[in-house]
């Protein structure tokens, strides 16, 4: 979970800095005009200045530089600005003014100077009331002058509630990251035999995956301090900022040794240098060879400070940040699979009353592409789902009902439809699972089919992958492909017509087929990749067959999917005509109309 920043930068104490240095410049700036008002000095043009000379008006005046102030006979003072005028000394002596010359000192210059000195006097003053009040203890409140402080969340041991416990599932992670505990509860057993215990552990998996709950959990298996910060947090628009706060990080870290520093999104700091685009780059820059330089520290001062760093980027880092003795051990935490997410289910299900009949592994088959944090939100959602109903417990049916608002959006209670658009949905539904059934050693199982628009759509047809797949064969992709079109195919069949709600299904039918043709090898145009994005061009006439080749891929499979579906006519209406009767069906009630052998998976179901 991404945590809320602490205070902004500019608050409390520079604040009212900045009010008092507005107020004093204000004030100064007032005084000023005040004592020139209170002078009753006139100023005058240049030219009305020599005229009053030569009136004889003037009785003397003081020149500095090309600043004239003087007195009238009538005792009144005026000021002026000359021009080097060497004519002005003539007229000066022949009307008998009194002429004195000054060296420049301009007024509006001492009192700009001493603005300078008041403001140097309020800063010094504040910066040692903050060092005194920092009192040089770690998490500084992020101010003006507290910069070059590290933004670190410390947490205490005793404040840790986290242990390999709350991290369900994440095997690969663990196991790796047990050699960590084990070297902080008890460094001597490896410093012994001279073992270099990583110092760096980089995490990488998307968001939500449990990386910051990983590296936490770290910190409380091995009972020691936890510093936690974001690799943005490092970065200022002031040079060396970042540095001294990489600097002050590991001062604590190694003062509260044995202890663990995370860093999440370390790509804020860490991109290969030289890829900085405008102002903020030297500073990254500088920010990262400390970091460099802190971690290079380790090996010689010895104290038990290990960096756990989290990134969904590491293609973008610098090289020199994954070399030994800095990042050299990398952990996977990928999205969970299927073990994983049932035992993530479970964790977060402790706080939830559930019904007994709630099946977490069911849950966990229907949750592909779900991170920890989904997972998590899911069981919340239903629970709230339940509360608005008045139940004493969460159900099976609030789950789904949650996953569905997860996956697809709210369900849309106000659309009405005729009799006959819903009848075009329903086949158009039994069209996606007819062929999937139809397909069963090439597809993942169904789940169930729904008519109940939601979001977007009209209708769903949902499935749910058996075991996680690695990677993908040819058959079945030329099978996702006949699915996607299975929609289409069944409303042309029974309606001899077209509606527009096959657009979505078209393009991740083309998308499938593009792959297959560009980036698979698994066209007539052979083993070869034709991708711009990847920088690998072709030519025009290249660009016309692979068009020709998709579109042969995507019309010879409509060809068979409208074939399958005329030979299984029977199995259509059935399906459609069920779907219309009871909006959603599970597989199971699938399989029984059908008379078709159930998916071992849905034996659960
Ligand atoms: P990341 O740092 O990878 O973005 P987090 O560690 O912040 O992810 O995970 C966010 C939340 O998701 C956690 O607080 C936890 O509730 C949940 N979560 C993620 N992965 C797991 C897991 N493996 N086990 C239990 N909960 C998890
Ligand atoms: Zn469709």
């Amino acid at each position: 979970m991404k945590k809320l920043k602490q205070k902004s930068p500019i608050q409390g104490g520079p604040r009212n800095l900045v009010v008092a240095v507005l107020v004093i410049v204000g004030c100064l700036f007032v005084l000023t005009k005040l004592t020139d008002y209170t002078r009753q000095v006139q100023t005058l043009s240049y030219s009305s200045f020599l005229k009053r000379v030569n009136a004889g008006d003037v009785k003397s005046v003081h020149i500095t530089g090309q600043h004239v102030e003087g007195i009238f006979k009538n005792n009144e003072r005026f000021e002026t600005v000359i021009v080097n005028n060497p004519s002005l000394w003539e007229s000066l002596s022949q009307h008998n003014v009194d002429a004195s010359v000054g060296t420049p000192s301009n007024v509006w210059y001492l009192s700009f100077i001493g603005a300078l000195f008041l403001m140097l006097l309020l800063i010094a003053w504040y910066t040692i009331r903050q060092i005194k009040a920092a009192g040089g203890s770690g998490g500084g409140s992020g101010n003006l002058f507290s910069m070059g402080k590290s933004k670190a969340k410390l947490f205490m041991p005793s404040s840790i509630k986290v242990n390999f416990e709350h991290v369900a599932g994440a095997a690969e992670a663990k196991e790796e990251l047990h050699d960590v505990i084990d070297f902080l509860k008890n460094p001597a057993k490896y410093q012994r035999l001279g073992a270099k215990i990583p110092r760096g552990i980089l995490l990488v998996g998307e968001p939500g995956n449990g990386k910051t709950l990983l590296a936490k959990a770290v910190a409380g298996e091995a009972n020691c301090p936890f510093f936690s910060i974001s690799g943005s947090d490092f970065i200022e628009v002031f040079v060396g900022v970042g540095a001294a706060r990489v600097r002050d990080l590991f001062a604590q870290a190694r003062k509260n040794a044995p202890s663990i520093i995370f860093i999440d999104e370390i790509d804020a700091v860490g991109r290969h240098r030289g890829s900085g685009l405008g102002g903020g780059h030297d500073e990254r820059e500088q920010t990262l060879n400390q970091l460099l330089t802190e971690m290079d520290g380790f090996q010689t001062t010895g104290g038990s400070v290990i960096v756990i760093a989290a990134t969904n980027r590491p293609d973008v880092l610098d090289k020199a940040l994954l070399r030994p003795g800095r990042f050299d051990r990398t952990v996977f935490v990928p999205f969970p699979d299927l073990i994983s997410r049932e035992q993530i289910l479970q964790v977060h299900a402790k706080d939830i009353k559930l019904d007994p009949n709630v099946d977490l592994q069911r849950v966990a088959r229907g949750t592909t592409g779900f991170s920890g944090a989904d997972l998590g939100n899911l069981l919340n959602e239903a629970a709230i789902i339940a509360s608005k109903k008045n139940q004493e417990l969460v159900t099976m049916h609030d789950i789904d009902l949650a996953r569905d608002k997860a996956m697809l959006g709210k369900e849309n209670k106000t659309m009405r439809q005729t009799p006959e658009d819903l009848k075009i949905t329903a086949f158009h539904e039994a069209g996606h699972a007819l062929i999937r059934l139809l397909k069963p050693n090439e597809s993942d199982p169904l789940y169930k089919v729904t008519i109940v628009p939601r979001g977007g759509a009209l209708g769903v047809t949902h499935w749910m992958p058996e075991r996680e797949k690695y990677h993908q064969t040819k058959d079945e992709l030329i099978a996702l492909i006949m699915a996607a079109l299975g929609g289409r195919a069944a409303e042309e069949l029974v309606f001899n017509n077209m509606t527009t709600g096959a657009a979505s299904d078209f393009q991740s039918a083309t998308k499938i087929a593009h792959a297959m043709v560009c980036d698979y090898g698994m066209s007539d145009l052979g083993p070869v990749v034709y991708n711009p994005n990847k920088k690998l061009e072709f030519s025009a006439k290249t660009g016309a067959l692979i068009d020709e080749e998709i579109r042969r891929i995507l019309t010879t499979n409509y060809e068979k999917v409208m074939d399958l579906l005329r030979k299984n006519r029977d199995k259509l209406d059935l399906l459609a005509n069920k779907l219309l009767e009871k909006e959603t069906l599970y597989a199971s009630e699938i399989y029984e109309l059908l008379g078709l052998e159930p998916r071992i998976s849905h034996q659960l179901a």
